[in-house]
């Protein structure tokens, strides 16, 4: 089976070249794209034409850090009470509203982030779920609402100690069952704050296991660091490294926002990631990224507010202007480098056949050498116009061809009303 896109133009995502062309993209887990002369003459049943005469063609997007479990607070009525801090915030908020999740919402937060995600030209995403009330089944529960879409996932849960260690121990189990089937996912863990030496001891050992890599929070707020050193007398990222979280290349720290100058060359040093979420960190009111001492070895990612990484892109570089004197080039580079943490580690699903089809009417021209301010000033997910994953079609001219949209969206509305009567009564 293949696809073949006529008459686009197609903009390299490492290089930024752009060639006109017909690009035959081939299908499966890692399939590649190739220029032909022609779409030949006679095509198979299988194989798709599509016309992208005035259309960019590039690489679709991924997301580094995202939160699928949070997808039906979006319009849900605020606490009673205005939370003082960060930490108000996750007990008013987010660690009320995971408790909340029974398996039928996991699964319906899941879609509707799937959903959200093909719409934006998202194909594959690095999940941190949470949902202490149900575990089990939830990690494949939520791989399997994403693979309907067509949307790939790596996945995990944030496993820490607010909710006793049965949960931890249940969500241990959840995490090495689904290495021990081989399927792709991660170790994940809240926070250093949340997570005594026991379950990060355990974490570690559970990745060391299966050579997968630990998925936390680092530093995003203050309190990570005070707890942290009021308990174990030591930074974040010296505890981390002390247990060996930091050992491997699989691992995603995100924030990463109040580290000091050792703490940034301990994580340069190491094999370990750092994923970015600039909107997050505003919403949250809780400082600013900058990569200063740190490796390239930065992506980004939404952190659950929202499943568009054009936007994600762009909040990074409007506020990494003032914060670390961003370039475009660099917020791009970052924007990017998901595909590396991807590849590198031998994740399937994030070949070059995954493909978004742009319909930007510029009023100016568009050239490799403007292709970034383009790209920060100009594109938008309004201009994702289909959206290819693993090869194959999922969004044809802005309609989702996977699932019946509207039929997702009615049972998550139904499912977010039950969810807010849910918390409303717990209040
Ligand atoms: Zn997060």
């Amino acid at each position: 089976m293949s696809l073949y896109l006529r008459n686009a133009r197609y903009v390299d995502w490492r290089t930024l070249k752009i060639k006109p062309g017909t690009i035959q993209v081939e299908g499966g887990a890692d399939g590649g794209i190739r220029f032909v002369g022609e779409v030949p003459s006679e095509l198979s049943p299988e194989d798709r034409l599509l016309d992208c005469r005035g259309k960019l063609v590039t690489r679709a997007f991924a997301c580094g850090h995202h939160h699928a479990y949070s997808a039906l607070a979006l319009g849900m009525p605020p606490p009673e009470q205005v939370p003082a801090d960060f930490q108000q915030k996750l007990q008013m908020v987010w660690w009320k509203l995971d408790r909340a999740l029974d398996p039928e919402l996991v699964l319906l937060s899941a879609l509707a982030t799937a959903l959200d995600c093909a719409r934006n030209g998202v194909t594959f995403v690095i999940d941190h779920h949470s949902s202490p009330m149900a575990v089990e089944g939830s990690l494949d529960a939520i791989a399997g609402a994403f693979e309907e879409v067509g949307i790939n996932v790596l996945p995990c849960l944030e496993l820490s100690d607010r909710d006793g260690p049965a949960a931890s121990e249940k969500g241990l189990a959840e995490t090495g069952n689904r290495l021990a089937a081989g399927k792709p996912c991660l170790v994940g863990l809240h926070a250093s704050f949340t997570v005594g030496d026991e379950l990060l001891t355990e974490a570690v050992l559970l990745a060391r296991k299966y050579l997968s890599g630990i998925h936390v929070h680092a530093a995003e707020d203050a309190i990570d660091q005070e707890t942290t050193f009021a308990h174990y007398g030591c930074r974040v990222i010296e505890r981390f490294k002390e247990s060996g979280v930091l050992e491997f290349p699989r691992t995603i720290l995100v924030h990463g926002l109040h580290l000091d100058r050792g703490e940034r060359a301990i994580v340069k040093g190491s094999p370990a990631w750092m994923a970015e979420n600039m909107e997050s960190n505003q919403n949250n009111r809780v400082g600013f990224f900058s990569g200063e001492g740190l490796s390239s070895r930065v992506m980004l990612g939404t952190d659950g507010m929202h499943s568009d990484m054009l936007k994600s892109a762009q909040a990074a570089y409007f506020a990494g202007i003032d914060a670390e004197k961003a370039s475009m080039a660099e917020i791009y580079s970052r924007l990017r480098r998901v595909h590396d943490y991807l590849s590198e580690n031998g994740f399937a699903g994030d070949g070059e056949n995954n493909l978004v089809v742009l319909d930007y009417p510029s009023p100016t021209p568009v050239s490799e050498e403007n292709f970034l301010g383009h790209m920060f000033y100009g594109l938008g997910s309004r201009h994702v116009e289909s959206v290819i994953a693993r090869g194959r079609l999922i969004v044809e001219n802005r309609k989702v061809l996977t699932v019946d949209e509207n039929q997702v969206l009615a049972l998550t509305r139904a499912g977010a009303a039950k969810l807010w009567r849910r918390l409303a009564e717990m209040a």
